[in-house]
């Protein structure tokens, strides 16, 4: 199932990337099948009542939007093909061809289902064992005589009854059980039986609403991935299904590209690099909420620090505000009806709180605890907010899905004629701080979609003036006509990662009303009038967690040195170099470098294998030689040795590096 666009600032972190899903395959080896088998199967439906809550979609059009995404495990969702263009019907084909090998092989295999997904394709079987490589081998070789063969694939209408004989007949409960389910949603609605299709190629048959490529010779180069189990309908209180992965493209060169882009992921997984890395772990106790260890509590430090700093610079003033808040600021906003079993609720005092899932609705009561005045916009109040959204997937070990991360959030309220200004500004910080790792940020602006509310002039000042500011910062973006949130015209920041996987990040949504009237924040104009303020919500990290997980990934945990929790390591050669070693690494630490020692008793080589695995930028050497002179020759984790230098020239370098915040 596609994941689906999300419409607002504080979703960034709930959003599962349509790149993120290519290693669904990968995820499949590891041993959380149940959990896989979910992630397979669930929409991002909380992040979708989160966003209906936020764009303040009249409450029968969200339930029309919420309908448009077939629901998990209903019939609708068993009958897309996930067939919507030409590369997802061939990699659907693919699965009809994949399930002829499987029943060929496996003679009274039972089907589930068979759609096309991100990268590939899977079908699920009820087969008496789980498939082994060797399996896949021979089921690979089956298809490719079925490809060979070019049958055609002819789509056959046939009636209800005729069709439920036919998959009765062949043995195909998991078939029975989709028609019985369509005849008795036709039944509820007093609707005739409906007509049902069939594709057939050569011997295979299917029960499917296509769409499908001509024949089975169009198919392209193709591979089965892995197997892993999968619940039928994605409940695990049915059956237990074989679910086999296969990707398929249109030339070799595709292929091998996401083969080795797909390898490549597996070994820059920042779930497998948190362990090796030692930076964070997840625990049962806590579902979907990080536990950061030292090393990578000291990066999300030297992030937040690194953006408060831009944040100083830019006049924002930093808040906090609660995190358990009454449910009569939920009901205020919005979420308590829409969103409510999205949100963590507490009991105390006889009365019902929940933990605030987005900081916005709080921001609104520091801006009232005064009086306002034309004078004091802008006013940019950032919040580094502990957010918590209840995930039904929170089995899912993982930065990028988690139930509780930390946000760089801030909502900047400013006057109309200050709007084009902050916007410049705000995309200059995002060039700034995207910069500091070396990434390019991408940006689009979405206007006003045809359900929007407010004042029609003030829209397309907003828009034309966001427009403006693009220009003035000579900045270029995708125009997306009518894809804002109800209230408010926004610009996704993107990045193409080193995989060239594309993420969306932050979102800056230039809230026309929605805060301003919903809590009733105005000021005083010149003439003492009481006037409504824009608010602007901007994130830049996004979640913290979600961007560092992003992190991990895009650089394979060899993090550039501003970033890297361990930035150099001092390798004495005997343990007599130890006491000189720890005076190096003092010399480096009172230049803030974060520095270790390694006193263990390895060898030395054995000393910069390890701290070569663990990704450290600078392996300092000291033995008789450098001790004597105070020098040390820094080798690089690339494995470049550069020349000696002085300790104190060496810190001033490494810290004057470190300060530049390049990648
Ligand atoms: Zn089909
Ligand atoms: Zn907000």
């Amino acid at each position: 199932m596609e994941p689906r666009e999300i419409d607002d600032i504080d979703l960034s972190s709930c959003r599962d990337e349509g790149s993120f899903r290519f290693s669904e395959a990968d995820v499949a080896d590891t041993d959380d099948k149940a959990a896989v088998a979910e992630k397979a199967a669930e929409p991002v439906a909380a992040a979708e009542r989160l966003a209906a809550v936020e764009a303040g979609v009249p409450e029968e059009a969200t339930d029309a939007e919420l309908l448009a995404a077939p629901e998990r495990g209903s019939v609708d969702e068993l009958l897309d093909a996930g067939a919507h263009d030409e590369l997802d019907a061939m990699r659907h084909s693919t699965a009809h061809v994949m399930a002829e090998a499987v029943l060929d092989l496996f003679p009274g295999a039972k089907l589930g289902i068979g759609p096309a997904v991100a990268d590939g394709f899977y079908y699920d079987f009820d087969l008496p064992r789980a498939p082994t490589s060797e399996d896949l081998e021979a089921i690979e070789a089956r298809m490719r005589e079925s490809i060979a063969a070019d049958h055609r694939f002819e789509r056959k209408e046939v009636s209800f009854d005729d069709a439920r004989a036919v998959v009765e007949g062949a043995g195909q409960s998991y078939k029975v059980e989709i028609l019985d389910d369509l005849a008795a949603r036709a039944k509820a609605a007093g609707e005739p039986l409906p007509q049902v299709t069939f594709y057939e190629h050569g011997p295979f048959s299917d029960l499917c609403r296509g769409p499908h490529v001509a024949s089975t010779g169009k198919i392209g180069p193709f591979k089965l991935l892995s197997a892993a189990a999968a619940y039928w309908r994605g409940d695990e209180k049915r059956p237990m299904l074989q679910r086999i992965y296969g990707t398929v493209w249109k030339t070799e060169e595709e292929l091998k590209d996401f083969l080795w882009r797909r390898e490549e992921a597996r070994k820059r997984d920042h779930r497998r690099l948190g362990v090796q890395l030692d930076l964070f772990s997840f625990h049962d106790v806590s579902p979907a909420m990080a536990f950061w260890h030292p090393k990578g509590q000291r990066i999300w430090r030297t992030l937040e620090t690194a953006m408060r700093e831009l944040q100083a610079r830019r006049g924002y003033e930093e808040i906090s505000t609660p995190i358990v808040v009454s449910e009569r600021l939920w009901r205020q906003s919005g979420h308590w009806d829409l969103y409510r079993e999205n949100l963590f609720i507490i009991e105390a005092d006889k009365q019902l709180f929940s933990l605030k899932p987005m900081n916005c609705p709080e921001s609104t009561f520091i801006y009232r605890s005064k009086r306002r005045s034309y004078r004091d916009f802008p006013l940019r109040f950032s919040e580094f907010g502990r957010l918590h959204r209840y995930e039904r997937s929170g089995s899912l070990s993982g930065l990028t899905r988690v139930r509780q991360f930390i946000q760089d959030d801030a909502h900047i309220y400013v006057r109309q004629d200050q709007l084009m200004d902050e916007i410049q500004a705000l995309l200059g910080e995002v060039h700034e701080a995207y910069g500091w790792f070396g990434l390019k940020p991408r940006f689009s602006f979405a206007t006003k979609p045809d359900k929007a509310i407010g004042d029609p002039a003030l829209w397309e000042r907003a828009e034309r003036l966001t427009m403006e500011a693009f220009a003035a910062a000579d900045i270029s973006y995708q125009l997306k006509p009518k894809d804002g949130t109800f209230y408010a015209p926004k610009i996704d920041i993107y990045i193409d990662d080193a995989l060239g996987r594309e993420w969306q990040m932050a979102t800056i949504q230039i809230d026309l009303t929605m805060l301003a009237e919903r809590f009733d924040l105005t000021y005083d104009d010149e003439n003492g009038k009481a006037v409504r303020p824009v608010a602007i919500h901007r994130a830049i990290y996004g979640s913290l967690e979600r961007f560092i997980g992003i992190l991990i990934e895009h650089f394979a945990g060899a993090f550039p040195l501003w970033v890297a929790p361990v930035q150099a390591v001092v390798i004495p050669i005997a343990d007599r170099h130890i006491p000189p070693a720890q005076e190096l690494a003092g010399v480096l630490r009172a230049k803030g470098l974060r520095v270790e020692v390694d006193g263990s008793d390895s060898r030395m080589q054995n000393k910069i294998r390890l701290a070569q695995e663990q990704k450290v930028p600078y392996m300092l050497v000291l033995g008789d030689r450098e001790i004597e002179g105070r020098t040390a020759a820094p080798r690089t984790r690339a494995g470049e040795q550069q020349p000696p230098e002085g300790w104190e020239a060496l810190a001033d370098r490494l810290a004057a590096e470190a300060a530049a915040r390049g990648a």
